[in-house]
Parts: C-alpha cells; structure tokens; sequence
C-alpha cells in the first residue's frame, strides 16, 4: 500500500525514463505498446498499481501521464483522455485532454483535413 504522492514520483520518473521529447512539444513513449480496435491504432500501454490498492491494472500511458500532469489518480467515468496533437504515443500533459468520446472522434476529421475545425468548450487540436 502506498499513497498517491509516492504513485505520482514512481511513475512520473518511469515516464521520463521511458519517453522523448520532440521539437514540436510532443514526449513520445517509448516502452511498451499494443494495438487496439479495428483500426490497429498503437498505444504505449503499462501496468500499474494505483494508490490505496494492491490491485494492479493495465492503463494507456496517456491515461497515466494525463493523471500525472493534473495531479489526480483517476479518470472520469464515460470520458476519454484525447491527444491534441494527433499523436498515440504523446505523453506530453500539455497534448492531453480530458473530454466525451464525441470530441474525441472529431478530432479524427482535424487530422484528416489537415486543421483543427475548432471544438466547442474544448481546447484546439495541435497541429
Ligand atoms: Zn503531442
Ligand atoms: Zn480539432
């Protein structure tokens, strides 16, 4: 059993070992990584144990780089943790958003065309 402030400094020093920065503001993961869904998208992956608990579970790396960042040990339930930028593999707090899957989608059709079509009451995509 360890509390949240040990959960943050454990995995925020893996993520810096486990990452690298680019020009362009993005931190690309590079640990481990799966595939997921129909179109095969790749997500860095990783098993941790969340504080107050022994329980040990497998998040996407910019679940828990996204909790890192805000300071918090949990995700919303029904939300989804979105990268501005586009990128799967971006760790970096400042490309991470927490909104509906819709938002989510439509940040699909940004990258798709090239420019962000602008995401009512959300921030902008980074392109
Ligand atoms: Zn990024
Ligand atoms: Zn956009």
């Amino acid at each position: 059993m360890y509390d949240e402030q040990g959960f943050f400094e454990r995995y925020r020093k893996h993520l810096r070992e486990k990452s690298r920065a680019e020009n362009n503001g993005c931190v690309f993961w590079t640990g481990a990584v799966h595939k997921t869904g129909r179109s095969g998208s790749v997500y860095g992956a990783i098993r941790v144990q969340l504080p107050g608990t022994c329980a040990r579970r497998t998040i996407g790396v910019h679940r828990l780089a996204f909790m890192i960042d805000r300071g918090q040990c949990y995700i919303a339930r029904g939300l989804e943790v979105s990268h501005l930028c586009h990128q799967q593999l971006c760790i970096a707090g400042k490309h991470l958003n927490l909104e509906p899957p819709s938002v989510n989608k439509n940040r699909n059709i940004c990258k798709h065309i090239g420019r962000c079509k602008g995401h009512v009451g959300y921030p902008k995509c980074v392109m």
